[in-house]
């Protein structure tokens, strides 16, 4: 089994059951065992700022399904919970499920790049996977503690525990 660690986003139609609902359905992949859920939390929105606050969390899967398998895995729940692809980047979303980091595994193909580019600096997975994960490092960039000291919380909150 891989450790994977996923990012769960979402900002319409009732943001904090679209996450919980993507809690359920990873509960469910193939050849995998959820392990972990942060807490949920509320941020402002990176890029266009006329959309609606974030809710985000992180969690850990354990896996056996390769790489793009999983990207096919967590696109059809994005696709199930009514995620519609627009041209605006950064636009509001139902849900947006990405693969943060896939063990230590270091990928650029055309479809994935991991560790996911924008880990690092964005505050609404960085302190999530604190939460979960206090003494990770991060492929080709270092120790996630140690970037969290570089990272403004931007209004992070905590708004509620998910059910798992
Ligand atoms: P961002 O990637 O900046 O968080 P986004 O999540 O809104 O933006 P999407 O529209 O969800 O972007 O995905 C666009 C494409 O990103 C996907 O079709 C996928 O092939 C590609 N991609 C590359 N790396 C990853 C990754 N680590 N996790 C998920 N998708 C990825
Ligand atoms: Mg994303
Ligand atoms: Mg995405």
């Amino acid at each position: 089994m891989i450790r994977v660690y996923l990012g769960l986003g979402a900002n319409l139609d009732a943001p904090l059951l679209q996450l919980q609902q993507a809690v359920n359905a990873l509960m469910q992949l193939p050849q995998s065992q959820l392990a972990a859920v942060s807490s949920f939390y509320g941020s402002k929105p990176m890029g266009p700022q006329d959309q609606p606050d974030y809710v985000n969390a992180v969690a850990a899967l354990d896996t056996h399904l390769a790489p793009e398998a999983l990207l096919d895995e967590l696109q059809r729940i994005e696709l199930e919970q009514g995620r519609q692809r627009k041209d605006e980047r950064w636009g509001p979303r139902t849900l947006d499920l990405d693969i943060l980091l896939y063990g230590e595994e270091i990928l650029a193909t055309p479809r994935l790049t991991v560790p996911h580019y924008g880990l690092h600096q964005r505050e609404f997975v960085v302190y999530p996977l604190l939460e979960l994960a206090p003494a990770l490092q991060i492929p080709g960039i270092g120790a996630l503690a140690e970037i969290a000291l570089q990272v403004p919380r931007n209004g992070l909150t905590i708004l509620a525990a998910p059910q798992v």
